[in-house]
């Protein structure tokens, strides 16, 4: 059994672009010193259990990466595909790309979480190999309310139990067969997913959920990189 990781770095990061006048795509600011998808890609070399490293990527941005692969020697575990006009097409592409067996564990992290711990990702590739197919999932600390939107915002339709309900986080995998065929699937009947869950979960495969933190947070806004600095100064520092 091998473990391939795929990180989709190729969004366009309009969010953040729209409201801080700021150009780049959120995986390529820096956070504490080092590019935020230098740091995603870093957590995963640092498990043992991680044969290769797959990042999507836009043609456009293909050498400004190969440069930071070079400059913060990531190494040869580390490979590029070319990125899709949507996350899951990005992660398609990458899926296409690799080399597995059916019983090789496949992992897929945003690259804009550059927070994500060693231990969650261990903990998530033994959910996986356990179970077949896992996410990290934060439990939520907030009542939860179902909404109607409304043009003056939104009216609550009803309270979700919050112990029914955990957030979605990443890395979120399964096994190379399982995920593929969940894939194969969406395709097939034009189901666009915003994570791999969703996709296993409407070809009836069971997923798992491993526990996940605040720190695991999808840099978004602006504010989010100040964010990431605070909870990195109270760990490792800038690495
Ligand atoms: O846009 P969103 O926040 O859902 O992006 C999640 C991840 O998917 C990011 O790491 C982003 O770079 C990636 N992505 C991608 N290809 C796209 C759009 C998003 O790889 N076309």
């Amino acid at each position: 059994m091998r473990v391939f990781v795929i990180i989709p770095a190729a969004g366009i990061g309009t969010r953040m672009a729209a409201s801080a006048n700021n150009a780049a795509p959120k995986q390529f600011l820096s956070v504490g010193g080092v590019p935020v998808l230098v740091r995603s890609v870093r957590a995963f070399l640092e498990v043992p259990a991680v044969d290769a490293v797959c990042l999507a990527v836009r043609g456009a941005e293909r050498e400004r990466v190969e440069e930071q692969i070079r400059d913060y020697k990531l190494g040869a575990r580390v490979h590029l595909v070319e990125g899709g006009s949507n996350r899951q097409e990005s992660v398609g592409n990458a899926l296409t790309a690799l080399e597995c067996d059916d019983d090789d564990v496949v992992l897929v992290h945003d690259a804009v979480r550059p927070l994500i711990d060693a231990a969650t990702i261990e903990r998530t590739i033994e959910a996986v190999v356990k179970q077949g197919a896992a996410i990290v999932g934060l439990p939520a600390v907030d009542t939860i309310k179902q909404v109607e939107r409304t043009a003056d915002g939104a009216i609550i339709t009803s309270t979700i139990p919050r112990e029914r309900v955990v957030l979605a986080q990443t890395p979120q995998g399964a096994l190379f067969g399982l995920l593929q065929r969940a894939f194969a699937e969406a395709e097939a009947d034009g189901f666009d997913g915003t994570d791999e869950a969703s996709l296993l979960e409407r070809a009836e495969i069971e997923v798992a959920v491993v526990p996940g933190s605040p720190r695991n947070f999808k840099i978004t806004q602006p504010g989010d990189i100040e964010l990431a600095e605070f909870y990195l100064s109270f760990s490792e520092g800038a690495r």
